[in-house]
């Protein structure tokens, strides 16, 4: 199957946004305004932590301020995997925080139960399915890792499901499986716009002030509060939550920790029943493979197929800019990888192509913490795997601003930074060098070089 023809009518915007559910714009910002709670960023962060503090305290007076429109950014055009792990998957928690895994791993699944409650109690129409995820194993080395992590994962109760070849195939049919195991709770898929926009409608039902269009560009401390200065007005607000994603930050010292990485994804026509019955996949779940550089894919509600990952891009410079969004060397490599998985999909067209960008940090799950005297919080570095973990990142930020110590609070992963990034060039350096040792680790067996396990020895590393 020619990938250019597969892509030649692929509209260049995310899928998900590109829908008739999306809302009108909400009024700009203008003049001046108090609140007792301001949040900064309409993405799932901030959409949480404006909903949850009016759930703790209706009385509570909070106002969302979003640069552009909710969820235009890595919320509305995501895989849509809302994972419950809070640690970027359970190998990267033990590895990091051996001794509160079985906490982080309870409080995660406490929080994608939440995430399903909140999605029934405000009806929220974002094609929720509870299915699980399937890992896949390609190559025969990522079966050994892969079967590790598994057995470590049901020793702590959680349900992985071992499937060998032939039982992976029955569940999902490509000729490229060797094996692997299906996470049976610890993954809902969903459509993340309308999520985005059934949230900011929830928010609005308790009296959340939203402005979109209406970009913070300063902040600073007064006696009376903080000062947030908008193109037209501003706040002054007792308590402000950053949820800015990997955008400039309000706070400085976030900039050290965080490095912008493009993803990219495809989404293709809807399948026919014939072209479904090749494939199989009755039971719908995610599923990603276990390479270094990763694919993840799903399929949506009315069967299309979205496929995305593989490549991690770092433009160096560490910009986030319109154009980074398309990537035809990608678009194309991911369209030859679907058609080497479903051969049997040969024919089959894209209909959407985009990227976006993902707020990366070194240790690839977000931190968290508190400045300006304890009136500033923000939660960041979700790093390619935040639908679920923003929920418990809101949570996190809305107890320490109430200057809560919470079984959250806590814990060592809260209460840690990741490492910083080096400057530029270095960072840029470091980066690139770090993406071409992953993609030759892949060919050879996973094998890590010397550079790879002088990053793992530091606990600095580079995901998407
Ligand atoms: C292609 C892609 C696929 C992904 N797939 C998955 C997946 O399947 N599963 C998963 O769990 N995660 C996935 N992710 C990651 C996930 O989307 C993010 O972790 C999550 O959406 C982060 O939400 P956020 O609210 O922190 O940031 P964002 O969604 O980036 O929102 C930040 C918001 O803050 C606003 N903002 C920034 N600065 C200001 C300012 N000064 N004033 C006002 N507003 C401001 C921005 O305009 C933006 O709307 C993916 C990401 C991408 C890009």
């Amino acid at each position: 199957m020619d990938p250019l023809k597969a892509l030649a009518d692929a509209e260049r915007t995310p899928y998900w946004l590109d829908s008739p559910a999306k809302p009108e714009p909400l009024p700009r910002l203008f003049g001046e305004t108090t609140a007792d709670l301001a949040v900064v960023g309409g993405g799932f962060t901030g959409l949480w932590t404006a909903l949850m503090a009016k759930e703790r305290d209706p009385s509570l007076d909070v106002v969302l301020l979003e640069g552009r429109r909710i969820g235009w950014a890595a919320s509305g055009r995501n895989g849509g995997f809302t994972m419950a792990s809070l640690t970027h998957g359970l190998a990267n928690g033990l590895e990091r925080w051996p001794e509160e895994i079985a906490t982080l791993e309870r409080l995660g699944m406490d929080n994608l139960d939440e995430i399903g409650r909140t999605v029934d109690g405000y009806a929220i129409d974002c094609d929720y399915e509870r299915t699980g995820e399937l890992h896949v194993a390609t190559e025969p080395w990522q079966l050994d890792e892969m079967r590790e992590t598994a057995a470590i994962a049901r020793e702590m109760g959680i349900r992985f499901d071992p499937l060998d070849r032939e039982r992976i195939r029955a569940e999902v049919n490509s000729p490229t499986y060797l094996g692997g195991h299906w996470e049976r709770d610890g993954c809902a898929m969903l459509d993340p716009a309308r999520l985005a926009w059934g949230l900011r409608r929830a928010c609005l039902s308790l009296g959340v002030r939203i402005h979109e269009r209406t970009p913070v560009r300063h902040l600073r401390d007064t006696p009376a509060g903080l000062d947030l200065r908008t193109p037209y007005g501003g706040v002054r607000a007792a308590g402000v939550a950053l949820g800015t994603g990997v955008f400039r930050p309000l706070l400085r010292r976030l900039k050290h920790f965080l490095v912008p990485v493009y993803d990219y994804a495809l989404m293709t026509e809807p399948l026919s029943a014939e072209q479904l019955a090749s494939v199989g996949w009755h039971n719908r779940q995610g599923v990603g493979d276990a390479a270094n550089q990763f694919h993840y894919y799903r399929l949506t509600a009315d069967n299309r197929i979205l496929w995305g990952g593989y490549d991690a891009v770092y433009y160096n410079g560490g910009k986030v800019r319109p154009e980074y969004e398309q990537r035809d060397a990608t678009f194309v490599k991911l369209a030859e990888h679907f058609f080497t998985t479903f051969p049997q999909l040969a024919g089959l067209r894209f209909t959407h192509r985009w990227g976006g960008v993902i707020d990366t940090c070194s240790r690839f799950s977000a931190f968290y913490g508190l400045a300006h005297g304890g009136r500033l919080a923000y939660a960041a570095g979700y790093t390619g795997l935040g639908v679920g973990a923003t929920r418990f990142g809101a949570n996190v930020m809305l107890d320490l601003l109430g200057g809560e110590r919470t079984e959250r609070t806590e814990l060592r992963m809260v209460r840690e930074k990741p490492l910083p990034f080096p400057p530029e060039p270095v960072r840029s350096v470091g980066i690139q060098m770090t993406r071409w040792s992953i993609a030759r680790a892949d060919l050879h067996q996973g094998r890590r070089n010397l550079w790879l396990r002088t990053l793992d020895r530091l606990g600095l590393g580079f995901d998407s």
